[in-house]
């Protein structure tokens, strides 16, 4: 396997790898821990059917990283992290779930898990059976965590339509959603309530069915990225904005829940240049995050509108500034959230250094309020 791991672990701040292995279940799973500076790491579960080991490590590592920026830009007291799972046909899924609940529970709390694709209630459930450190998808936990990255999607939808053109009339736009799962589903009702034009594509039968149901036009697999409309709304897998669908998308925004929708970085610049607004996924997807981390470290599940608020805050911001400083709101987005964790790794490092008697006083941590100003030094 050509992957260079502990180099990508240096270059990007990762603090901690590790490879399970539970013979009985047949459970293979990576799990990495990116960023603890700011409080505890929090990260889903995916299981997915990746075709390599290095596949599925990478979507590990760019997962978890996703976190940490979610986190530092939401001003949630935590890092990221992310278990990725093999899914095959040999695969003891509710064993595999209890022997991952196993290892989370002697990380005794440096890594809460939550859901994410290939885990839901019954998944969690299974994990909840060996660790505490896990949210639980019942009513012992925060509640509807789809629920709350809806609103803050919809929060980032809102602020690209005033960006653009100063006012957010529903019943004059159109938005085509990819992924008619738990998130776009609850989208579409949210846009079609207020009067906007929903078409969206799904590549299973039964979720389109449903989705016609609630007036959303079903597309044509695969027509989604050439669709004319206002805001296009990625909330199905990540990786879909790269050179060639770039050049098809006919929307003017994009704007949706999907994880790393973009193939690398630069493609954030190709958006730009063909005048798309790209509002990042780390920006707007964070609502499960605030709500889960809230739920664990405060015992309280932050209210959606309160979401809503706050995340519509911060995207407002991070266009604007963009737009000051004319680069992609990706660009400044990104420059912010690694500063946030630089700024927590100098102060935790000085802390231990501190204890050890050795160092300077702690310097000031990243907090909630932080300003979107950043000095322009980061990668
Ligand atoms: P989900 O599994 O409920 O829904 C995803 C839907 O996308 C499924 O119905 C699936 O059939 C469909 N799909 C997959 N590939 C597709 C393709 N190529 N074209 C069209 N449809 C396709 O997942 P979800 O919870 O709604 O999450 C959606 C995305 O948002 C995921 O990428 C997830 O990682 C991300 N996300 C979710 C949350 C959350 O709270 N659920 C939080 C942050 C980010």
């Amino acid at each position: 396997m050509a992957v260079h791991v502990l180099d990508a672990m240096v270059r990007d701040g990762f603090e901690e790898l590790v490879a399970l292995h539970d013979r009985s279940s047949g459970l293979r799973a990576f799990l990495a821990i990116h960023d603890t500076s700011r409080g505890p790491a929090f990260g889903g579960l995916r299981r997915f059917a990746y075709r390599d080991e290095k596949s599925a490590l990478m979507d590990c590592l760019r997962l978890a990283k996703a976190m940490s920026m979610k986190c530092a830009l939401a001003g949630v007291n935590g890092g990221g992290a992310k278990l990725v799972l093999f899914d095959h046909p040999g695969l003891d899924r509710a064993a595999a779930y209890r022997s991952i609940g196993r290892s989370i529970e002697r990380l005794a709390g440096r890594y809460y898990a939550g859901p994410d694709v290939g885990t839901g209630t019954a998944e969690l459930s299974n994990v909840a059976f060996e660790t505490k450190y896990v949210t639980h998808p019942g009513p012992a936990g925060p509640g509807d965590l789809p629920g709350a990255t809806a609103a803050g999607v919809f929060a980032g939808m809102r602020a690209a339509l005033v960006h653009l053109d100063g006012e957010e009339a529903w019943e004059d736009r159109t938005v085509v959603i990819q992924g008619l799962g738990s998130v776009g589903q609850r989208l579409a009702v949210r846009l079609i309530g207020l009067g906007a034009r929903v078409s969206g594509v799904d590549l299973d039968e039964a979720t389109c069915d449903r989705a016609r149901g609630l007036g959303v036009e079903i597309l044509e697999s695969g027509s989604e990225l050439d669709k004319a409309a206002d805001i296009f709304c990625p909330c199905a897998m990540g990786g879909l904005l790269h050179d060639l669908t770039i050049q098809r998308i006919a929307a003017r925004a994009v704007c949706g829940a999907a994880n790393n929708p973009l193939a690398r970085s630069h493609h954030a610049e190709r958006l730009h240049a063909r005048g798309i607004l790209y509002v990042p996924d780390f920006v707007i997807n964070s609502g499960a995050v605030i709500r889960g981390a809230g739920f664990h470290l405060d015992g309280r599940a932050t209210p959606l509108d309160e979401i809503e608020a706050r995340i519509g805050e911060v995207t407002t911001d991070v266009l604007r500034k963009a737009a000051e400083e004319a680069i992609p709101p990706f660009v400044l987005a990104k420059r912010v959230a690694e500063q946030r964790i630089r700024v927590a790794r100098n102060a935790a490092d000085s802390e231990r250094q501190s204890a050890l008697g050795a160092g300077d006083a702690p310097r000031e941590r990243a907090t909630a309020g932080d300003e979107l100003t950043t000095e322009s030094t980061s990668s």
